[in-house]
Order: C-alpha cells, then sequence, then structure tokens
C-alpha cells in the first residue's frame, strides 16, 4: 500500500525516483507521481500504472538533483490524476506526498476554507500541505512541527519546501518512514528495499521526529526543534531478484516456493531435535492471545487449535481492528503474538502498542526484518518465506503457521516428548512439494468453479480454520463470492443459499471427525450441491458421495492445514487465471495494509 521515495544528490533524480517507485510497485498503487525542484517545483502525475507515468515524463525534459515521488492507495478521494500526490499548497510553498490517512483533516479543511483556501483535490493530503502554508513563518522545521501538532491520524509525510530547494523534509506518525545516508546524496523511503539498490546504511526515523535531508548532510528534529544526535545502521538485507523465474505470475510461483519457506523458517528454530527460541515463554504463561488481519488472522486461528490441543493453554484470536479498540483483558503473564507478513500492517502494529501498554509479553511473527512491529515487539521470530510479491499471501501464511507448531511444541515438550511431533515437522517440506502435484486436477476444477457465482467451504477442526482461508482466497483475487463455515453451523442458517449446483467444498483430514463431516456433506449433497472433498490419501470412502475427491498425504492433524492449504491456493489461483484476472494484483487490495 502507497510508497514514498525522495532523493537529494548530484544525479539526475528523475530516474531514481521512478526506480525507487517501481520497487514499491508490489504494495498495491492505484497511482503515482514526482516532484523535483528545477527551476520552480515541477509536479507530474498520473493515474495507473507507473509505466503511465513513465509515458508522460517521456514527454517532459526534466532533469533536476531533489525530488520526491508516491505511489497512491487511494482512501479519500477517487484514484485519479488530480487526486495522485503530490500536492502542493496555493502559493506553491510546499509541495508534498504522504502516506496514511489524516483523521482530521474535514474540520481542518473548513477552518483553511474559511480562511480563503482552495482545494483543488478530494484528498485528506491536500489539507497538509496547505495547513503548513497557513502556518509557514519562513522556517521549515518550527513549521513543520506546528503542522503536526494539528494532525490527527497516521502519516508519513516527504516535502519540497520554496526556499529550500536543496531539501527535502520529512515527519512521520505511525506510518513507516526511513532515511538512506550516501555518498553525495541521500534517500529518503517508506521501506527499505526502496533505496536498497543505492544505500544500506539506514536511519529508521520515529514517530515525532522531523528530518531534513541535502546531498551532505542528514538532520533529525525532535518535537521542540532541537536537533538530536542519531545514528544510522548498516542494514544487513540484499535486494531479493523478485524474478517470476519462467512463472506466469508471482502467486504461481510463490505457491511453489512453500517447502522452501517452510523448511528455512523452520531450520533457525530446531537442532538436533531441540527447538530454541528466541525468548522463553513465562513458567507462568496461562493464557495466549493471537492477533492478526486477513490470512494472518486464520493462521491465528489454526493456531488456537493447535496450540490448545498441545498445550491446554487457553488461546485467544482477535481481528487487530477489534482488538485494539475493545479493551481486551489482558493479565500479566499472558503471551500475546502478533502476526504480519509486511511487519507494518496498521491494526496489528496498534494493537501490538495496547497490549504493551497493557504490559503483556509481545511476541511478533513478520516475515519483513526492520519492520515496525519487528521493532517494536518484546520478542520476534522471522518467517523466512522470501520477499512475497503477491498481494494473496501463500508462502508467508505456511511459513506463519510452521512458527505456530514450533511455538505450540516448545511449550509443550516442558511436560512431554515431542520427538514425533518433530520428526512429522521436519517432514512436512518433502510433504507440500508431494501435495503440490495436484495442480492439474485443481486446474480442471477451476474450469468449473470459474463458471459460479458462490462457493462454500466446510470443515471442522483444524479443517474449519482453512475453510476461512480458502475462501479468502477465491473470494479476493477471483471475485467469486464465498463464505467458509464450519460443518456443523451451516445448518444454523446459511444452508438455505445451497441449491442445485451450488458447489461446496469439504475439508476432511481430520480422522477423529470424519463421521460428523460426512454427514454434513450428506446434508448439502442432498439439497443438490456439488460436493468437492479434500481428505486424506486413503479415505477412499468419500468418492462416494462427493463429485470429485482431492487427497492429501496423510500427516499427524497438527500439520493437516499446511497440506489442505495447497488445492485451496491452487484453485484460487486457476479460478482467476480461468476467468482471465491477474491473480498477483486483485483491485482494491494492497499487499502492506498500512492505513487503519
Ligand atoms: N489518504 C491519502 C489519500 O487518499 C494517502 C493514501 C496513501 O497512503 O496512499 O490520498
Amino acid at each position: 500500500m502507497c510508497g514514498i521515495i525522495g532523493y537529494t544528490g548530484v544525479e539526475n533524480a528523475v530516474p531514481i525516483l521512478v526506480n525507487g517507485l517501481k520497487s514499491l510497485e508490489y504494495r498495491g498503487y492505484d497511482s503515482s507521481g514526482i516532484a523535483v525542484f528545477e527551476k520552480d517545483v515541477v509536479v507530474v502525475k498520473e493515474k495507473g500504472k507507473i509505466s503511465n507515468l513513465e509515458s508522460k515524463l517521456q514527454n517532459i525534459q526534466l532533469s533536476a538533483n531533489v525530488g520526491i515521488g508516491h505511489t497512491r492507495w487511494a482512501t479519500h478521494g477517487r484514484p485519479d490524476e488530480i487526486n495522485a500526490h503530490p500536492h502542493s499548497s496555493v502559493n506553491r510553498t510546499v509541495t508534498l506526498v504522504h502516506n496514511g490517512i489524516i483523521e482530521n483533516y474535514a474540520e481542518l479543511k473548513n477552518e483553511l476554507i474559511n480562511m480563503g483556501y482552495e482545494f483543488t483535490s478530494q484528498t485528506d493530503t491536500e489539507v497538509i500541505a496547505q495547513l503548513f502554508e497557513s502556518l509557514f513563518d519562513g522556517n521549515a522545521i518550527s513549521t513543520m512541527i506546528k503542522t503536526a501538532e494539528k494532525l490527527q491520524g497516521s502519516y508519513a509525510v516527504a516535502m519540497l519546501i520554496k526556499g529550500n530547494e536543496d531539501k527535502i523534509y520529512a515527519m512521520k506518525k505511525d506510518s513507516p518512514l526511513i532515511v538512506g545516508k550516501g555518498e553525495n546524496e541521500n534517500f529518503l523511503a517508506s521501506d527499505i528495499p526502496a533505496i536498497l539498490s543505492h544505500t544500506k546504511d539506514c536511519y529508521i526515523v520515529n514517530d515525532g521526529e522531523f528530518v531534513e535531508i541535502s546531498k551532505n548532510n542528514i538532520k533529525i528534529f525532535d518535537s521542540k526543534g532541537v536537533e538530536k544526535h542519531f545514528t544510522t545502521k548498516r542494514v544487513d538485507l540484499t535486494l531479493s531478484a523478485n524474478e517470476k523465474n519462467g512463472y506466469t505470475y508471482y502467486m504461481l510461483k510463490e505457491i511453489f516456493e512453500q517447502p522452501k519457506a517452510v523448511r528455512n523458517t523452520v531450520a533457525p528454530l530446531i537442532s538436533n531435535g531441540k527447538i530454541t527460541l528466541p525468548f522463553t515463554p513465562s513458567e507462568k504463561l496461562n493464557h495466549i492471545h493471537i492477533v492478526g488481519c486477513g490470512s494472518a488472522y486464520h493462521v491465528g486461528v489454526t493456531g488456537k487449535y493447535i496450540i490448545e490441543e498441545l498445550t491446554r493453554i487457553p488461546v485467544t484470536v482477535d481481528i487487530a481492528s477489534e482488538f485494539r479498540y475493545r479493551n481486551p483483558i489482558i493479565n500479566k503473564n499472558d503471551l500475546c503474538i502478533f502476526i504480519s507478513q509486511s511487519g507494518e500492517t496498521a491494526d496489528t502494529l496498534a494493537s501490538l502498542r495496547e497490549a504493551k501498554r497493557k504490559g503483556a509479553f509481545t511476541l511478533s511473527i513478520v516475515n519483513v526484518p526492520y519492520s515496525t512491529i519487528s521493532r517494536e515487539s518484546d520478542a520476534v521470530i522471522h518467517t523466512y518465506a522470501g520477499h512475497e510479491i503477491a498481494v494473496a499471501t501463500t508462502k508467508a501464511f505456511s511459513s506463519q503457521l510452521a512458527v505456530l507448531y514450533i511455538l505450540a511444541l516448545f511449550i509443550r515438550s516442558k511436560q512431554n516428548c515431542i520427538e514425533n511431533y518433530i520428526d512429522e515437522l521436519l517432514a512436512l517440506p518433502e510433504k507440500i512439494e508431494k501435495t503440490l502435484k495436484c495442480e492439474n486436477q485443481m486446474k480442471l476444477l477451476a474450469k468449473h468453479i470459474a463458471t459460479r457465482k458462490n462457493v462454500f467451504f466446510i470443515g471442522r477442526g483444524v479443517d474449519y480454520p482453512l475453510c476461512l482461508e480458502g475462501s479468502l482466497k477465491l473470494k479476493e483475487i477471483s471475485y467469486i463470492h464465498s463464505e467458509g463455515y464450519g460443518a456443523g453451523e451451516l445448518k444454523h442458517g446459511t444452508i438455505s443459499l445451497i441449491e442445485e449446483g451450488t458447489v461446496v467444498i469439504a475439508l476432511a483430514t481430520d480422522d477423529t471427525l470424519l463421521g460428523k463431516m460426512i454427514s454434513n456433506m450428506k446434508e448439502v449433497a442432498s439439497r443438490g450441491a456439488i460436493l468437492i472433498a479434500i481428505t486424506n490419501e486413503d479415505n477412499n470412502e468419500l468418492e462416494k458421495i462427493a463429485n470429485h475427491v482431492i487427497y492429501v498425504p496423510k500427516t499427524n492433524k497438527i500439520f493437516s492445514p499446511s497440506l489442505t492449504a495447497i488445492p485451496l491456493q491452487l484453485l484460487a489461483y486457476h479460478t482467476t487465471i480461468e476467468k482471465g484476472l491477474d491473480p498477483d494484483k486483485p483491485r482494491n487490495l494492497a499487499k502492506s495494509v498500512t492505513v487503519e
């Protein structure tokens, strides 16, 4: 979601800004733009892909050494050229780009309109520019401070300010911002990968700090305008190649990378059959909270089944946007786990802060090193899925699940032998590999699913959260409405939607619940549903009820979610392809959700 890049140096800023924007592209956006200082500030912006902006730039000869760029994911105002960033104040005192949401923008806008300011866009962002101009006292830092004092909400803002043509200014609250230090050049960005091809020396800006950078200088000021001492840190990251390696789409590549992702995530945590964690859970641990959004929430729900089964410690799972506002009950010895691929998910970050305020020990499971959630939590377990580009998560999901298995087994190991579980866990990547062989079968089924308006996923036990995930995966990329349901729950209302020809996908990998699942499958089959069953390789009896059966390798039921996820991901992917849609960039969605 939305990205910022800034450059000040001796090179032509334009290609540097455009390439920086391209490296932020995977996050999801709907328009883009740049502003550079020539004699005056020049703004070029365009709706849609960065390639549209590039075409526009080809007709304008720009040569400048200082500039800012933005990819916008619209929150306030349509995704069109006028609303695209950068935005300038009426007298062009400031031109800026913004990530985040200004919550009191309507109130501020009214005040500014009453003062005679005219607005050209529908964005909340333009309010920052006009407000800055209305408060401008000739000093960039003190005006930024006064502006920030009036803003409510979240923001990372990069600015070009008249009279300071060799500099970029920035400020932030609850939205990431990085300064990159180079030789005769300095950078600004909303994430580290955007500047990694130029420098590895970074300073991660804190909330309430104000930044001034020129080609040879980086200055950080506190909220009173006093210059602060700071040091840059050399980040231990290499730019991943981000190539499709022969796959048509990143999503399919990432689906097939899952054996490696799980192997790499597990490897640093297990050696000689023993688990080592980067923290020691409290001996008095008596409650675990898991918080996430979207698929990360589904990992949490799966984790509840697994952790409770293996450790008998109660687990509460929350959607982050609910957790942060529902005043959750957290006791001293509780463990709070926050799951986020990007490590920047706004609601998850706010939930983490809420848990810390309540005195909990916080653990994060994130895929992006140096991300805000990983930095702010008491302990972090990294997933080693590698850079995930497709918006719909696959390999990060599997890696997050693997971390929860390990955590559950570690807690269990304090009282019980876990040897068999460890063997099975280590065998999982190979079983995922084997499960991936169902691709052709899923491709055929996708032809059928692509013609449907509704699909239902039903399951019990650990299969239930996978129904939620399978359903989310299908609807987010193929735009087919679907619902994931506990198989026993369907008859409490939703079964009324089942009619002749409705597709129901039944997950039935828990042998102890197979009889119950068979009854639920019969209930929908007798109402005309077309049944697709996903089950363990020896459950042939489902062939008598289901129209199609997909078999996954047998494993301990604790680990079966890692296998059932595969046919569900492949089904969503191929259905999307069948419909002629782009699975990597579904409409309206962003990879990293940095607004609430
Ligand atoms: N709220 C701003 C807008 O809608 C910024 C969105 C973003 O973070 O890209 O323009």
